[in-house]
């Protein structure tokens, strides 16, 4: 008899077809903070592909909030929120976190991912549709998938191809009881922005509800950075779920969603990552509520966050780069084969500067890029210094 084949042997045969492929994950490590300049494999460089949009990762504020946080309610919370781990830190966020985002009320998840993942499922069940853009993030996908409803995708931030959906979908019979309509905010591998000036009235016209993930809009987009709603002046009941993280521009952790109060009594009540994972340590909430104090007192970081995004823009398509349809601080740089954008991205590291290649399957095979992210903490000089790395590394492999 043959020694039966171990039950986990699949684990290094996938391992080993990945590496095969070029598509495992090499991870890279960071020697102290998420900083411009930054120390990742023992080497120093220039960071320029952190969602830390804002800085605020390190700022003074949110570090003596996290610090006073652990002396005044210890290191855990104790629970999950819906049992005995609510403290009053988290209360006091989602306060703040509804009136920076001029919503009736927020709810804090543990992450955006569990955010998406939680509630989606439970706001389209059986007899429903989920109308989802093409290009949305991966938790979103998640999210739709755990969910009974029925699925229909639309071209990328086309809303004439959502319009036709929609029309099709009042064909359905029997009639649909309820329609969701779900887009990214913004892009995270294009840094393009849904046009939701376009989507929020057909949601409306069409009866369908609207749910925007804003990992990539808050901090960024609108006043103060207060996301894509602001950004495109929309009325706030035009957008019902306006989801989003802390993970990002915020600096620190956390998923979040905002809207009415029905939607976040309903939410915290029927979201099982919510009900059944513990909540935040009491230093990541203080950390939270203290990025809002900064984002409503500080608004210089947003402008710089800007400035710096453009001047990046217009030096990089001088030099003939092709930055794709980006419209915000992410910017990616185009370079077609993955083969090409792993050797400029080990280039670029060579020369100083930290950014990571995105390939197939993550983007489609001949759209392999560079994606960089702009940080309001990086000064002049560094800026220069990794427009000029990108020139000088995109001569040398003929991309310019
Ligand atoms: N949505 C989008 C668009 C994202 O980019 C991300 C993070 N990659 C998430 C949701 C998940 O957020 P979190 O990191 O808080 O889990």
């Amino acid at each position: 008899m043959t020694a039966p084949r171990s039950p986990t042997a699949f684990l290094a045969e996938e391992v080993r077809e990945l590496v095969a492929a070029d598509l495992d994950w090499k991870l890279r490590v960071l020697g102290g903070p998420s900083e411009p300049s930054c120390t990742i494999d023992g080497r120093k460089v220039l960071m320029l592909c952190s969602n830390n949009y804002l800085g605020l990762s390190t700022h003074p504020r949110l570090k003596a909030a996290a610090i006073e946080a652990v002396r005044t309610h210890g290191a855990g919370s104790g629970s999950v929120r819906s049992i005995a781990g609510t403290m009053d830190l988290h209360v006091e966020l989602e306060r703040r976190l509804a009136r920076f985002k001029e919503a009736d009320a927020s709810l804090v998840y543990q992450t955006g991912f569990a955010a998406n993942a939680g509630l989606i499922p439970q706001l389209a069940g059986e007899g429903d549709l989920i109308v989802s853009d093409e290009l949305n993030h991966g938790s979103i996908i998640d999210g739709v998938r755990l969910a009974r409803a029925e699925r229909a995708v639309y071209h990328h931030a086309d809303p004439d191809d959502l319009a036709r959906v929609l029309k099709e979908a009042e064909r359905h019979t029997p009639g649909y009881r309820r329609i969701l309509v779900i887009t990214d905010g913004v892009f995270s591998m294009d840094g393009d922005i849904a046009p939701l000036d376009r989507i929020a009235p057909l949601a409306a016209e069409h009866g369908a509800m609207l749910y925007v993930d804003d990992a990539h809009g808050e901090g960024v987009l609108g006043r103060g950075g207060r996301g894509i709603v602001s950004h495109f002046r929309l009325d706030r009941d035009a957008v019902q779920v306006e989801m989003g993280t802390f993970s990002k521009a915020f600096g620190v952790v956390g998923g979040h969603v905002s809207g009415s109060a029905e939607l976040v009594r309903f939410a915290y009540n029927k979201s099982r990552t919510w009900l059944l994972s513990g909540s935040h340590p009491p230093a990541v909430a203080a950390a939270c509520t203290a990025a809002i104090d900064v984002l409503e007192q500080e608004p210089q970081h947003v402008e710089r966050l800007w400035t710096l995004t453009r001047r990046f823009q217009e030096a990089m398509r001088g030099h003939g780069f092709d930055l794709g349809t980006s419209a915000t601080p992410i910017v990616p740089v185009l370079v077609g084969e993955s083969s090409t954008a792993k050797r400029l991205s080990q280039r670029l590291f060579e020369l100083g500067v930290f950014a990571l290649p995105i390939v197939f399957p993550m983007v489609a095979r001949d759209k392999a890029r560079i994606r960089t992210i702009m940080n309001a903490a990086l000064t002049d000089e560094q800026l220069a210094f990794a427009i000029d790395a990108f020139a000088k590394a995109g001569r040398e492999l003929g991309l310019i």
